[in-house]
């Protein structure tokens, strides 16, 4: 045996012991995170440490406002993840790095870092569960210190604990979100979103269809079939304004056979008379509520701390400095919402007017975004350009309407034929009634 100099032993031996640590410290972090404790350097954009106890999370409620303004633009506002983004770069809004970095938080980034936002910085917002107040750790995995390199790991391997600080979007929000980007939308040029974007499908294969204009006329087709060959699908190929008249026509068959317009009315009209309860208002409103409650509680708690000799009085003053200039801010912040609310209970008018002009004659007058995503699961397009069409409300149960004449098929209301012969399939697939799908869709602009 070859005799090693005496480094060899040592090495190893300091190997060995900086192994035994590192496992140390990374079974540590692994009980921390198991907790629901933070373990990060820096709180998630939209988060702040809580002073005294670096382990929890609390609202950074300038940060937090922009995280539900990039939740409301995506979900409520139809916007696409580009068109987000312009308008955070637009507003001169700081991008997560550059934020932390004016907090005095010195963040580095190894890859530069320009301040802007990215489609990819809006994604990681959007699909974040921290703000839905779980805390969510070992995302990524550091497979190289020295290169900064990082592992995606499987979702079953990440810590996950439910409910250990303040959520700043809602259930529903995120859930739409998330709905929103499993669609992989194609944007037009306009950064509008193309009415079925995601939701339109070939019905053979499965894939989506694409969007080609030629000789004046826009058509879909099978993506597989375009890209892979005849061999793998057929095209599929239908217009673009035939499709819609049909997508639109088949709505319209579902909703002049909602129950209860007089109680859709109430419903809306007393909505609209509560400004708060135009979207994301209650919950920002109730969150300032707390802060600034909580704020007063630190105070209150650093005062008892100082009177009982607990703290010294430079602690106190320290202490008292922070809560009032967090508190300044939040009324501040308080104050530019009730503004909003303001401004925005005046808008309900036109919301009201488009529900009036619906309930005209119990349909609507062009297939938009919005429609189709409150509306709409999917869109199937079969060989012989039929459609399979997917709602996301239960069969209603009213009989089909026969004041119009183009409401097919009075035997049987889930095959009809639009008025450009394109045969419909209609499937439903939700739970709600069409009235409260109806209700739903005019309570959020
Ligand atoms: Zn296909």
């Amino acid at each position: 045996m070859e005799k090693h100099p005496e480094t060899g032993t040592q090495g190893m031996a300091g190997w060995q012991s900086a192994f035994d640590a590192s496992v140390r410290i990374r079974s540590k972090f692994d009980i921390k995170r198991k907790r629901g404790e933070f373990i990060g350097a820096f709180a998630p954009y939209g988060y702040d440490k809580a002073p005294g106890n670096s382990d929890a999370l609390i609202v950074d409620v300038e940060a937090a406002a922009v995280v539900r303004d990039i939740f409301a633009w995506y979900t409520d506002g139809h916007m696409s993840l580009g068109a987000v983004v312009r308008k955070l770069n637009a507003l001169g809004v700081p991008n997560p790095t550059k934020y932390k970095n004016q907090k005095g938080l010195n963040l580095r980034n190894p890859h530069g870092n320009d301040g802007l936002w990215s489609a990819s910085s809006v994604r990681r917002v959007l699909s974040n569960e921290v703000y839905l107040g779980h805390m969510v750790q070992g995302r990524e995995k550091t497979v190289s210190y020295k290169a900064h390199k990082a592992m995606r790991v499987p979702r079953d391997d990440w810590f996950v604990v439910e409910g250990t600080h303040k959520a700043i979007v809602s259930g529903d929000t995120f859930e739409k979100a998330r709905q929103i980007l499993s669609r992989n939308v194609k944007t037009g040029a306009s950064g509008g979103v193309y009415p079925l974007a995601g939701i339109l499908k070939c019905g053979e294969c499965g894939k989506a269809m694409s969007r080609k204009s030629s000789k004046g006329y826009t058509c879909y087709c099978c993506r597989t079939y375009r890209e892979k060959g005849a061999q793998f699908c057929g095209p599929h190929t239908i217009r673009e304004d035939v499709l819609f008249r049909a997508v639109l026509e088949a709505i319209n068959l579902q909703t002049c056979r909602m129950e209860d317009a007089r109680s859709l009315l109430r419903r809306v009209q007393s909505a609209s008379e509560k400004p708060q309860v135009a979207p994301g208002f209650a919950d920002k409103q109730a969150l300032l509520e707390k802060e600034l409650e909580g704020e007063a509680a630190v105070f209150d708690k650093a005062y008892y701390d100082f009177a009982r000799g607990l703290i010294s009085e430079a602690q106190f003053i320290r202490i008292r400095e922070i809560c009032e200039k967090r508190q300044s801010e939040l009324s501040a912040s308080k104050e530019m919402l009730s503004q909003e609310v303001k401004n925005t209970s005046k808008n309900t008018g036109v919301q009201y007017a488009g529900l009036m002009m619906f309930l005209k004659n119990k349909r609507f007058p062009v297939l938009t975004r919005k429609l189709a995503l409150d509306f709409l699961g999917l869109v199937c397009v079969y060989a012989d350009k039929s459609l399979e069409i997917r709602f996301r409300f239960a069969a209603p149960s009213a009989p089909p309407c026969s004041k119009h004449g183009e409401c097919a098929n009075q035997d049987n209301p889930r095959l009809s034929e639009s008025r450009d012969g394109v045969k419909m399939k209609i499937v439903y697939a939700g739970e709600m009634s069409i009235d409260e799908a109806l209700y739903r869709y005019f309570l959020k602009v």
